[in-house]
């Protein structure tokens, strides 16, 4: 009887253990469990909030981190090409008045606004792959195509040459870079990769200065002189294209136009303008959407297109709209994207 109270016992005992020890186990991993569910769903928000992040900057560029970016990218700039600002600080007041009378003589700044939002005109439309682009391009429809778009880069080289080439590249489009003279071993390297690429290398002044250059006759020749050799030196071409600082139509220069026009004629180098701004280089820092809109707007009316971009420094919103500006171009009808060439109808402020 007491051998059969202490076996019941004894199990009761057991019972009891067992539920402990299961009871401990739970204890132990139930909230590891837990754990690990919260963190796998946290990753994944946090995801989220990365790619909404990133939407936002694209749309807006909002955030204090891209613009503290761009303000040490001002300061880099400083530091790295002093000669590109006037000692006495006038650069700023300088590059204001070029940059106003790059937007005064375009045509379609103000109207941008009433297109389409970017997601409603891009979203879903095919990213063009290198194939079909070539096919497209070898096919002899280039020629004929009813919309030609040229995409110029002013300003560069800069820290942003490399990314606006590789979404080039990743596009299968050519385009057309005006460089000023830059002559570290990096800048060098990108005048090679621009033209070893197949883009157009063109002329944009050595010094950007434009109270230097516009000063004399004598002052415009050799600064031409300079970024001329400095270009084919870099890359082996004689380069032909030139887009002056602030355009033909600039209200910088005191002297005719005209001088500084005869004096390219006179070496066989052709002068380019643009007929579409993508407005980047107002003071204020435009949104990639806005730079968008204001690229792709009118492309439709226009045979030819020779939209004004800036591969600069201070302008990363240019680079994040890149993308946009191709697709949407591609994706028109009868239209190609080609790079300034001796066939390109000559489109000029002034002649
Ligand atoms: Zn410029």
């Amino acid at each position: 009887m007491t051998e059969g109270v202490s076996e019941k016992s004894g199990g009761r005992v057991g019972v009891i253990k067992k539920v402990i020890i299961a009871l401990a186990v739970f204890l132990l991993v139930f909230p590891n469990i837990v754990s690990v569910i919260l963190l796998v769903r946290q990753s994944e928000i946090q995801a989220r909030v990365d790619y909404l992040a990133k939407e936002m900057a694209n749309m807006k560029l909002g955030t204090y981190g891209d613009l503290g970016r761009i303000e040490s990218g001002r300061l880099a700039l400083l530091d790295a090409y002093p000669e590109m600002f006037a000692p006495d600080g006038m650069q700023d007041s300088l590059t204001a008045v070029a940059d106003a009378s790059e937007n005064e003589t375009t045509p379609n700044d103000n109207v941008a606004e009433r297109l389409l939002p970017v997601s409603e005109d891009v979203s879903g439309g095919d990213v063009l792959t290198d194939d079909y682009v070539w096919s497209f391009s070898s096919s002899g429809e280039v020629g004929e195509a009813a919309h030609k778009v040229y995409l110029t880069f002013d300003d560069g080289p800069s820290d942003y040459t490399d990314d606006i080439l590789d979404i080039l590249d990743e596009y299968g489009v050519k385009a057309t870079f005006f460089v000023v003279g830059k002559e570290k071993d990096s800048d060098i390297e990108l005048y090679k990769r621009i033209v070893e690429e197949g883009h157009t290398l063109g002329m944009h002044s050595y010094s950007h200065v434009y109270s230097k250059i516009y000063a004399s006759e004598e002052n415009f020749t050799d600064d031409l002189d300079r970024i001329s050799d400095l270009l084919l030196e870099a890359t082996g071409v004689q380069p032909q294209f030139y887009r002056f600082p602030g355009g033909s139509s600039n209200a910088v220069s005191s002297l005719d136009m005209h001088r500084f026009i005869n004096i390219l004629d006179d070496r066989g180098i052709t002068y380019f303008d643009w007929n579409v701004s993508s407005g980047d280089a107002t003071n204020e820092l435009l949104s990639a959407d806005r730079i968008y809109r204001n690229s792709i707007n009118g492309i439709e009316n226009r045979s030819t297109s020779v939209i004004l971009m800036h591969d600069s420094l201070v302008r990363p919103t240019t680079v994040q709209a890149l993308p946009m500006i191709i697709e949407k171009i591609l994706s028109m009808e009868d239209t190609v994207i080609l790079p300034i060439t001796s066939d390109t109808e000559l489109i000029r402020h002034i002649e």
